[in-house]
Order: C-alpha cells, then structure tokens, then sequence
C-alpha cells in the first residue's frame, strides 16, 4: 500500500494487467531508437557539455561537471609534495579495491609480484559490491562468444573497440569458472547446471546470477582471496590516490597517495601502476540521482588525465532506466534489470504498456523521459516517473518467485510498506555507469608506457552504452588481464631511482592550464563527494554543520597546501613516517597491513 493518492493510480495498472500481460510491445526499428535518443536521452543535451580546452582529450567535449575536475587545479603543486621520502616500495601499485582492482591485485600476485593495492575507502566498498542482476558468458550449448560479441558491439552502437569486445566475449566463459572455483554461489539448478537469463539487449540467455545480490557475492570472494594473500599483497585502506608520479622517461612510476582520515601524504613507488577506480555517479551530472556508492567520483580519470593518458568516450554515460523514483528515501537506488527480465512491464500513467521492457537502457531510459515530459508520468512528490509492474512477474512464473529471485528488490520496497508482489512500483531513469574512461587496449595498456587501467575507470569496451551483466564481465576480466599483463611487466622492469621520479607532468599541467586561462580555485580528484542540507539556517544553528565533516577530512585543499608552501619543513611533514623509515620497503608494508587486519 502506497497509503495515499498513489493507490488510486496504481488501480488503474492493477485494472489493465491481465491484458497488458499478454501484450507483447513491438521492438523499435532502428529509426525510431535514433529518433528517442535524439530527442529524450540526457547525453543528447547540448548545453549539458563543454569543451576540453587543455589535455590529451583538448577539443572534444566532456559534461560540465567531468570538464570542471579534468581541468581544475591539482590539490598540491609539484613543489609542495616531497618525492624523497618513499613510503611504499612495491612493483605493482593498484588503486581501487573494487572488482577490478581486487582482480588485478590477484592475478599480479599470482605471477610473483609484490602487490600494494591501496584503496579510498574499505576494500569492497565500490560499485562493484553493490551489482544486482548478473554476469554475462556465453557458455551454453545454444550460444556462443560470436552471439555475445554481435550484442555486445551492437548494444554499444557499434562504437566499441573491436579487439576489447572479442577480448569481453571471447575470455567471458573463463571468467565464470574461475569465479566459480573461487568459490561465488551462482544460482544453480539441481544437478548444478548454472541458471542463465536475458537482459535487455541479449539474443540468448546468458546473465549468471547470485540472486539479486551477484555484485556482492562475486566482491565477497574476491575480497577475501585478496586479503589471504598477506605475503603478496598489501591493502591500505581510506587512502586515495591524488596523483600519479612519472620517472625522466614519462613512464607511470608511482602514486601520491592520500588519507581520506587525516590529510597525511604518503608516496607510493611502483614498477607498474593500475587504476581500477570505477565510475563516477557522485558527480550526479545533471542534477540526476545516483545508484553509484560513495566514493565514484571519476578520481582515477582526472589523475590519468593530468598524466597524459587519452580518454574514450568520456561524454558518454549510462542513466539507468529504473531508478526507483518513490520514495524520497532511496531515490535513485538501482531497481535490477531482472525485474525485468522476469517479465515486469513498463506502463504509464494510463495504464498502457507504451514500449518493449528489454529494450536497451539509454533507449528504455529515453522512453521513460518522453513519457514524463509528455504528460503520460505518474505525478507525485517526488520525482515523476512511469511504473513497473512487478506484481507480473509472478503471476508468470508463480507465488514465490520474487523473494526466491529478487529478495533485496522486496527488502528495498517493503521497508516503505510498498509489497512489490502486490503493487507496482515507481521508477525513473538514475545515473549508473559511465561508458567512456581511460582509452585501453586489450592488454589494458594507455597511451602512458607502464600505465594500465581496468573497469568501469576504463573507455572503449562497451562503446557508447553498456549492456547488463557485461560489466561485472569486464572488471573481472580486464581487471585479470591487467594484473597478468603487470605480472610479466614487472619482471623486465627496474624500479626508478628515487632521484628521477617526478610531478613535471603537474606542474605543465598548471602551465596549460593558465595558458588556456582556466580560472576558478576548485581543485581535483573530488576524492569524496560533498553534500550538504543547503538549509542556511540550520547550518548556522550548528557549529560546523555547514562543512559536511566527510569533506572536510578528506579535502585538506587550500589550507593544508598553503601551509606547506609557507613552511618548507612542513613539506617533509607529509611524509613524515617515511622519514622514520628511510630503508622504507619493508616496514612500510607492514604497517598498513596490521591496520587493514584490525577493521
Ligand atoms: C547498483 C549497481 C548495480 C549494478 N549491477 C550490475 C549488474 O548486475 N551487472 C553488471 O555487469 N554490472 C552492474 N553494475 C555495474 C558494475 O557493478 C560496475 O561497473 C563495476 O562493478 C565497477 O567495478 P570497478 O572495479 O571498475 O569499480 P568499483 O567496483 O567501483 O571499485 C572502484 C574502487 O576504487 C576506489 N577508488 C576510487 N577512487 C579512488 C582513489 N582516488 N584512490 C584509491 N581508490 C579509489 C573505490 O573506493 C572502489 O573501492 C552495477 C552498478 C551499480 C552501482
């Protein structure tokens, strides 16, 4: 029960569902899908966009708000960063403890290397713990890599780098059973045969699931082989990266890391560098809600960015179609694409069934636009949006179904007294993924020599729209791939002296930047995002209230930095324990990992 005016609305969905359910939506030619996105889907909107003026990617556009972080100022200026005191000596560093970092981290480990793996928050706390629906292979009798690349390059427009595709279709089958002999409880049938579904945009039913919690259980696994690894890999944790660091030769070399707790700076020093820092939903590019977590604020494209590295695509994003609109307390919040697959409909406010519910996102999320700016939303006060009627799903494949399927889409709904068996729900479209990134290629190398990216942070795989399930594929599988590509880099790589790394590339940076009369004192990565109640009011009745506190120990920005330029010695300060240590490799590594072993 939706407890007020909404009841009446949703009458007129119960009324139609008996005839909406034997109605099967006609799919939309190529011409009419052109014709939606054209007109209804939010990267279509000009003013949403702005040029680059400086960097590798000058003169193509990116939206405002990735625009302002790729081009904004470096939180310290080369100077004030002290590159003699190393805190961490490693030959592979990777930054982000998501699905591909943690990916990466083991396969590296694997061939022998020693791994940092350092992390802005928790490890697992990303977006890859937080996937719903599953994960795509091709690895039933009536399918094939060939079909899963057709979907895949098709599904992204055909803009997606062909050699990244083959590499997603082809590798995908491997993918699920080394998932699978890690230990990941996909759903199985009785005698073990792994249950498949569709998603929008599959020709075969090939998602793997974990119910509706597949993201948390492959991040689960993941999580724990990296951290039964003591003796390979070191996790520090609430450390984010704020910047590369690059030897004489232009070659990635290391991280300026940050602790998102105190401020402090330490200096990581690698052989091989991979970002695996995931998307960017907490820059909530146009005023849209998020289903992103926390810390996906594109950090990992504006350090490659400042080091040179191209970006692919980097205009282009996913809305999700369903993003719960109602209520206030979980807007934005992902409603899994197996609701649809299970068979619930997309309806209006008329109660009419007014496009095929496995269509793909950008057009499914265009069509739930025109919908609303149309007059055919369901007005409330939240957010207008169109319904999806769950209660379908089991009257297809029967009373259970949902709790058996889709238990956490229950949870979500009922803790708001709406019973998705019974009522249908209210949805508009949520930023979810970012399509572009760094430009990689099948090994995962960038344009930077010895820098490798993997995942959402990475551009080219998924074209200009990602399908379902494709990637869970990718982070798991590019995240291997980069960490057994760095396990045989590292071996024929020696570590820079100390002496010639550097942050030249920071300081050109602000070169361009001044020459290109970018002005403005934000400064990037975001590192966390920033919200604030913006009642002016109860922010002056509360000390402090009007800096959300997660901003302020994150951000140490200007303060912190003009201190260090008055005071020279407060420079060192920031790399204060590796001067307890100068010999730092080995108690360097340990440290952090008691600390990771406590939490
Ligand atoms: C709600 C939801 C449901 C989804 N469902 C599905 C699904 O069913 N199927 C599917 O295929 N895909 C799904 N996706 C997409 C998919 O989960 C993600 O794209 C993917 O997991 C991203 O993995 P990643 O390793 O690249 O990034 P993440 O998993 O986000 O990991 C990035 C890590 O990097 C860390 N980090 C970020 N910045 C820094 C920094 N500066 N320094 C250090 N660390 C940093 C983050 O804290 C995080 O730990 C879903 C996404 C969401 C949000």
């Amino acid at each position: 029960m939706y407890g007020n005016y909404l009841d009446d609305a949703a009458k007129i969905v119960a009324e139609k569902r008996e005839a909406n359910l034997k109605f099967e939506h006609d799919r939309l030619t190529a011409e009419q899908k052109d014709d939606l996105l054209l007109k209804f889907h939010p990267d279509r909107i000009k003013e949403q966009f702005t040029e680059l003026k400086i960097g590798p990617n000058k003169g193509q556009k990116a939206p405002i708000e990735l625009a302002e972080m790729l081009q904004a100022k470096p939180r310290y200026t080369a100077d004030q960063i002290d590159l003699n005191h190393v805190d961490y000596e490693t030959d592979v560093l990777v930054i982000g403890a998501g699905g591909a970092g943690c990916s990466a981290a083991i396969m590296a480990s694997e061939a022998g290397a020693k791994v940092l793996l350092a992390t802005k928050l928790r490890p697992g706390d990303a977006n890859t713990m937080m996937a719903e629906g599953g994960i795509q292979a091709a690895d039933k009798p009536n399918d094939s890599p060939a079909q899963h690349f057709l979907d895949c390059y098709g599904g992204g427009h055909f803009d997606g780098k062909p050699e990244l595709v083959y590499t997603l279709t082809n590798k995908a089958p491997s993918v699920i059973k080394w998932l699978n002999d890690l230990g990941v409880e996909f759903d199985k049938e009785a005698d073990g045969t792994m249950v498949t579904t569709h998603g929008g945009g599959t020709s075969r039913k090939r998602m793997h699931a974990c119910k509706d919690y597949s993201g948390a259980e492959i991040m689960r696994t993941l999580r724990d082989e990296a951290l039964n690894r003591p003796d390979s890999i070191t996790i520090v944790d609430f450390t984010a990266a704020i910047e590369l660091i690059k030897n004489d030769k232009g070659e990635a070399c290391g991280a300026v890391l940050m602790n998102v707790e105190t401020g402090e700076l330490r200096i990581a020093k690698a052989k091989v560098v991979i970002i695996a820092t995931g998307g960017a939903g907490r820059m909530h590019y146009q005023g849209f809600p998020t289903s992103n977590h926390y810390g996906a604020t594109a950090d990992g494209l504006v350090i490659a960015y400042r080091a040179g590295a191209k970006l692919l695509y980097q205009d282009s994003l996913q809305y999700h179609p369903t993003g719960a609109a109602y209520p206030t307390q979980i807007l934005g919040k992902l409603v899994t694409e197996k609701v649809r697959s299970l068979g619930a409909k997309l309806i209006n406010k008329d109660g009419e069934v007014y496009i095929h519910p496995l269509e793909t996102r950008d057009v499914n999320a265009s069509g739930i636009i025109r919908e609303v700016r149309e007059g055919r939303g369901v007005e409330n006060d939240v957010q207008p949006a169109v319904w999806l009627d769950t209660p379908m799903i089991e009257m297809i494949h029967g009373e259970g179904t949902i709790l058996k399927s889709i238990p956490a889409m229950y949870n979500m709904f009922i803790k708001y007294g709406i019973d998705i068996r019974k009522e249908p729900i209210l949805v508009y479209p949520t930023l979810h993924y970012q399509n572009g990134g760094v430009e990689i290629n099948a090994t995962c190398h960038t344009n930077v020599a010895n820098l490798l990216v993997a995942g959402e942070a990475s551009g080219g795989v998924h074209g200009t729209n990602r399908l379902m399930g494709n990637s869970l594929l990718d982070v798991v599988l590019f995240g291997r791939e980069a960490g057994i590509e760095a396990g045989k880099m590292f071996k024929k790589i020696k570590q820079t002296e100390t002496a010639k790394m550097t942050l030249k590339h920071v300081t050109e940076f602000e070169k361009e930047r001044a020459a290109a009369k970018i002005k403005g004192d934000v400064v990037s990565p975001k590192v966390l995002p920033t919200y604030t109640h913006g009642n002016t009011e109860f922010e002056k009745a509360i000390p402090g209230a009007s800096t959300c506190p997660v901003k302020k120990a994150a951000a140490p920005k200007a303060a912190p930095a003009k201190k260090a330029a008055a005071k020279p010695a407060a420079k060192k300060a920031a790399a204060k324990p590796a001067a307890k240590k100068p010999a730092a490799k080995a108690p360097a590594k340990k440290a952090p990992a008691k600390k990771t072993a406590k939490k």
